[in-house]
């Protein structure tokens, strides 16, 4: 192994890291990662079997060339494992016409020519008899969409960057990073290693080693849940696009995928804060469990009512629902990728290549100014307290 290898850790191999280990092995880096479980388990972000993929993008535009930096790393990670991890079933973006969500949904197409088109409502009711159409609703399907299988992805994506020569620690927290003069130490365990470049994609968890993020990141508990079919066939993937849904409060749903039922979830603060990421408690409450009842009540008559299955992940959310993806300000020889705010995992490929740019050069030529941590600088940085501590 030659000595000039860049040397870098990653903190965290769920939906980004996983990604990063990926990327940063590709790229000919010494790469070590650290998982506090193993990799593609279901406490975090990245549980509950399938994500939505979308290229007309309702939070802004400006994510579409990011999207299809993804899109094209998806296929690449199919393709180097042998696995399907994205099928573009197509996905509904149903809202109002005058809304900031759907304009953003026409500027995707418009300016990036994202394969997508407005479908007049009669015509969507008669394709799509099984969708929660509502009488003021615009419709774009959005060809450049369908479905992920997220424990999948990040399982094959830590396999693919063990096979390129990354070394990979699961069910090694680590406790603490040290930035000094001579490099980035990395403490777990009793052991502390040390590293040209960290690159921390510690998810909901970011606020306990990056102490400054605490306050800046909301951690919640989205809720997902599966009810079944009285006939499945309408709501199998290859009759059923998935769809997301922004009035009159934002939700979404997926296909029944290998046999199980239709999966619905929540978006945004309608999930219950998480005080302490390592405490998160996935007893759902009934009171939750019947906002579901009451949607599949008036949109899906043909669902039993109640659901198979209920479970709570557990994602960040940034004041301004954009990630946080770049060099810590003020310490340029770690990278963070945070934040994602409910709609990251579509992204993670890129973001973790966007990392590796970070890690290996310094800088990324990928458009992200919508996600620079500098918008959120604060006078102590993220590294908070702990950085001046350990700062030697
Ligand atoms: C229910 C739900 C539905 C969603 N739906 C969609 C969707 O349809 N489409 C979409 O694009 N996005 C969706 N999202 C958002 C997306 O899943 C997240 O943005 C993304 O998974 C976040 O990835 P992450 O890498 O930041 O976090 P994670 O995937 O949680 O990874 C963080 C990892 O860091 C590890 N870790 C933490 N602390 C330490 C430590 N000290 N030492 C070692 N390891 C550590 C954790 O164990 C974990 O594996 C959804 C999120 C949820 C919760």
């Amino acid at each position: 192994m030659s000595s000039t290898r860049p040397r870098v850790a990653v903190i965290g191999l769920g939906s980004v890291g996983s990604m990063a280990a990926w990327r940063l092995a590709a790229r000919g880096a010494d790469v070590v990662g650290y998982e506090q479980f193993g990799t593609g388990h279901d406490r975090g972000a990245h549980g509950g079997e399938s994500r939505v993929f979308r290229t007309t993008y309702f939070e802004d535009p400006e994510y579409v060339p990011l999207l299809r930096h993804a899109g094209a790393l998806w296929r690449r990670l199919e393709a180097e494992t042998r696995t399907e991890l994205l099928a573009l079933t197509g996905l509904l973006m149903l809202g109002g016409a005058s809304s900031t969500q759907m304009a953003n949904v026409s500027a995707s197409i418009d300016r990036f020519g994202v394969d997508a088109t407005v479908v007049p409502l009669d015509e969507a009711r008669s394709r799509w008899p099984h969708h929660p159409f509502r009488d003021d609703d615009f419709v774009v399907l959005d060809r450049e969409a369908g479905y992920l299988r997220p424990e999948l992805a990040v399982l094959h994506a830590a396999r693919r960057a063990e096979a390129l020569g990354a070394r990979l620690r699961t069910y090694t927290p680590v406790d603490a990073i040290d930035v000094r003069e001579t490099g980035v130490w990395v403490d777990s365990g009793g052991d502390s290693e040390r590293y040209d470049h960290v690159v921390v994609t510690t998810g909901p968890w970011a606020g306990n080693l990056l102490p400054g993020l605490a306050a800046l990141i909301d951690v919640r508990r989205p809720v997902s849940a599966w009810f079944l079919a009285r006939d499945r066939a309408p709501f199998d993937p290859a009759t059923f696009p998935c769809f997301l849904r922004t009035t009159p409060t934002e939700w979404y749903g997926l296909p029944a995928l290998d046999g199980s039922g239709l999966k619905l979830g929540l978006s945004g603060e309608v999930n219950t804060p998480v005080a302490d990421p390592d405490a998160l408690d996935r007893t759902i409450p009934v009171e939750e469990v019947q906002a579901f009842r009451a949607l599949v009540a008036e949109y899906f008559p043909d669902l039993y009512p109640d659901p198979v299955r209920v479970t709570g992940y557990m994602e960040g959310y940034t004041p301004d629902g954009h990630g946080i993806v770049g060099q810590l300000p003020g310490e340029d020889r770690v990278t963070v990728v945070t934040g994602l705010s409910g709609h990251g995992f579509k992204l993670a490929p890129a973001l973790g290549d966007i990392a590796a740019d970070h890690a290996l050069t310094g800088a990324t030529d990928s458009s992200i100014a919508l996600l620079d941590p500098n918008r959120f600088l604060d006078p102590s940085g993220f590294l908070g307290a702990r950085t001046a501590a350990v700062g030697s």
